[in-house]
């Protein structure tokens, strides 16, 4: 049996796709077993159902049309149980139900075995006998360990394309998609898909009015590619071996064949889009050569592809600068990045829906500067197939609803108004002071780096502008920005919140930040070059930086400078020295300018611990929680696969961070925290707790997190951490925290803030 499973394995790990490898698993799994039936289940966790993937034994028309619900059956008993089912008379279990569609009489002999990976059900192996049969220990084992398999050489991505083939009535009705994360918020829109400019296999279908306009924008696209290739030949003749000359002319002569442009032009004609039409043609042609026995044959699918992606790139030059949006856009996608999202109109942009990400990542932090509602960590998501669909997106409950029926999108339109209500109702805390009742004064700051939310912040009651984002600015444009263009900028942002302070962090990219005209290639990009890393490794940029900075203050009053990702002196020694050169040239150039506030990020573990010698070197200390987390807790912030472990309420980053604040203020300066969670309330309550000068946080939550401070007692608050102090786990510390605030009256605030 050893060698059977040994060969499956290897058999597995050699197909292309998971449809071949539950084809390949149920022949040998019913072959092995001297069994009647074999069948894979896979999840579609967006209905809550197992769905019949492949079966040798059962009515082959059962596949994709057999839905059963997770605990139905002996199948959904084994996905609930997360556990093997072996059972000799099916029939006679409790658990039992006939499935009708498999057009089989009972069987009796069953074993269902669990497909689980990273603790989620993925679906069920089954094997099933006419007669009654317990399937034996050595049995169950083999099936274990195939099921163990299968979920090791599977991605959720595929599965839901799969899922997406099989059924085109899973999207006929209203559909909810769960993420991981979110920014708050309620939204209602439609849908407008983005995808990387490299991904062929991702560009959606799209309806198109005008398929001649778009057969001839595709022709000019061939044509473009035709003359490029010759111009590439021409060049790399001395160059090129004449195997790598004969690609270049087969490259040509599959552009000229009729099945490749003529299939794309086809599907143009019938009303699709020139992306979505060469995606499809291109992979049809593609899997037409895998499928050839002939290896030389077999190997050109590669070039197919490969070809097929220059033609995209080509079409999608024009399509970025051209792209329309609709008044009420939800941008969609596997992974939509700052730029994508910058280049939305900000009055159309409603809404966000992404397969990956978390709520740190920089794209979700902007989704929430700029009060959109976002869902992300959507693992079953099929971003391709929903163009121009109408979508809801929920960030209070974490998910998103495609097509939602009439009731239902009523109801949302209906909290959509109360959501916009609650937040009028707040309106009257906006020229208070953040304060509990019994005196304790914080801060409250805004974070920013847009305009548009600078504006906003003006009027609404903040104290300041704790931390704003320079990178952002940089995203904005082909390339850096000058001098001058940055200084103008920031006397801007420093003139409309004047007199309030106004915190310039210098450029941050790197990380999941990386400028389309420096692009960072890394393999772990947080560890690496990122923030004042980059900026003392480029001087020139550095101290261009911090010379528009300085500018801007000599004007303004209001200036502070804040280092990001600090993790040594030395490190803040080189940069305040080149503060200083800064400064120096432009007063020997005549402009008299004041040394600024300056202040460091604490959100490297090692400058936390080393924040008493840090400290002493500049003004004040901002609490970077979103990054400190991540490094704490080894956790990548915008892993999806890992946002259950990313916590800030875990006692170990609550330590870390009460020490930075006892520190900070045990040198006399002041220290704000930065991060999300001074905006999430039982995060901010703790923070209140132990003594945090300022929070600073997106603008939406300013009001929710001042009517807190306003209702709740400085001394509860410090009751209430000394309380969780003791406690070893963050669930445990949100629950306790979230049930004071309810003690306190702030229900409405959590539903609102959840
Ligand atoms: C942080 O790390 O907490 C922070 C505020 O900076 P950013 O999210 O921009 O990395
Ligand atoms: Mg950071």
């Amino acid at each position: 049996m050893l060698d059977t499973l040994r060969r499956i394995v290897q058999a597995i790990n050699a197909v292309r796709n998971p449809s071949e490898a539950f084809s390949l698993i149920v022949t040998e799994v019913k072959a092995a077993l001297h069994t009647d039936v074999c069948s894979v289940y896979m999840a579609d966790h967006s209905r809550g159902e197992l769905v019949l993937m492949a079966t040798d034994g059962l009515r082959p028309s059962a596949v994709g049309k057999v839905r059963l619900k997770f605990e139905q059956g002996l199948t959904g008993l084994a996905a609930s149980r997360t556990e093997p089912i072996n059972v000799d008379d099916a029939p006679a279990h409790p658990a039992f139900r006939y499935i009708a569609a498999t057009g089989e009489s009972p069987f009796h002999g069953f074993i269902g075995v669990p497909i689980i990976r990273r603790r989620r059900v993925l679906g069920v192996l089954v094997a099933q006998q006419r007669e009654q049969r317990k399937y034996t220990a050595d049995e169950e084992a083999f099936l274990v360990a195939l099921a163990a398999q299968l979920a090791g050489c599977i991605n959720s991505s595929e599965i839901r394309q799969v899922l997406a083939r099989l059924g085109d009535d899973a999207l006929s009705g209203t559909l909810f998609l769960e993420g991981v994360a979110s920014a708050r918020g309620l939204a209602l829109g439609e849908a407008v898909v983005v995808f990387p400019a490299t991904a062929l296999a991702q560009v959606p279908d799209k309806d198109i009015n005008d398929p001649v306009a778009e057969a001839t924008r595709f022709r000019e696209a061939v044509a473009a590619e035709l003359a490029e290739l010759q111009r590439l030949g021409e060049r790399m003749r001395l160059l090129l071996s004449p195997g790598d000359r004969a690609l270049l002319d087969a490259y040509a002569l599959l552009l000229g064949s009729d099945s490749l442009v003529n299939g794309t032009l086809e599907r143009i004609h019938a009303g699709n889009w020139a992306p979505g039409a060469l995606r499809a043609t291109v992979l049809e042609y593609a899997d037409i050569f895998t499928e050839m026995d002939d290896s030389y044959l077999k190997e050109r699918s590669a070039d197919i592809l490969d070809l097929g992606q220059r033609l995209l790139n080509r079409l999608q030059v024009e399509q970025v600068v051209n792209r329309e949006y609709p008044d009420n856009t939800i941008l969609m996608g596997e992974e939509i990045s700052v730029s994508q999202l910058l280049d939305v109109p900000p009055e159309k942009l409603k809404g966000l829906v992404s397969v990956h990400g978390t709520g740190t990542s920089h794209v979700a932090l902007l989704a929430r500067g700029l009060s959109i509602p976002a869902v992300f960590g959507i693992s079953n998501l099929p971003p391709g197939r929903l163009n121009g669909r109408e979508v809801v997106v929920d960030g209070y409950t974490v998910r998103a609803c495609i097509q939602p029926s009439p009731a239902l999108r009523q109801e949302y339109l209906r909290l959509i108004d109360e959501e916009a209500e609650m937040s009028r109702g707040l309106q009257h805390l906006r020229d208070l002071p953040a304060e509990t009742p019994d005196g304790r004064r914080v801060e409250l700051h805004a974070n920013s780096g847009l305009f548009a939310d600078i504006a906003a912040a003006r009027n609404s009651g903040v104290d300041g502008i704790g931390l704003y984002r320079s990178e952002l600015h940089f995203f904005l444009r082909d390339d850096f920005p000058g001098e001058e263009e940055q200084s103008l900028v920031y006397a801007r942002v420093l003139r409309i919140m004047e007199p309030h302070p106004v915190v310039l962090r210098t450029l941050d990219v790197g990380g999941d930040k990386s400028l389309p005209y420096l692009p960072i290639n890394e393999q772990n990009p947080f560890l690496g070059w990122r923030g004042i890393r980059i900026s003392l490794d480029q001087p020139d940029l550095f101290k261009a930086q911090l010379r528009a900075m300085l500018r801007a203050g000599a004007e303004h009053a209001n200036l502070s400078i804040l280092f990001p990702m600090i993790s040594s002196a030395g490190e803040l020694r080189e940069a305040l020295e080149l503060l200083r050169a800064a400064r120096s040239e432009l007063c020997d150039s005549g402009l008299a300018v004041e040394p600024p506030r300056v202040g460091i990020m604490v959100e490297v573990p090692s400058a936390a611990y080393q924040i008493d010698t840090l400290i002493r070197m500049v003004d004040f200390a901002s609490i970077g929680t979103n990054d400190l987390t991540q490094y704490l807790l080894a956790v990548d912030r915008n892993n999806d696969r890992v946002a259950k472990l990313y916590d800030p309420l875990h006692p170990a980053v609550l330590g870390v961070v009460r020490y930075v604040v006892e520190r900070v203020q045990a040198a006399g300066r002041p220290v704000g925290i930065c991060g999300e969670m001074a905006g999430d309330p039982a995060s901010a309550l703790l923070l209140l707790a132990m003594g945090a000068d300022s929070l600073s946080m997106n603008l939406g939550s300013v009001l929710k997190i001042k009517w807190m401070i306003r209702s709740i007692g400085y001394r509860a608050a410090q009751d209430l951490l000394a309380e969780v102090t003791t406690f070893d786990d963050a669930t445990a510390i949100r629950e306790r925290a979230n049930a004071f605030l309810e003690e306190h009256g702030l229900s409405s605030l959590l539903r609102l803030a959840k």
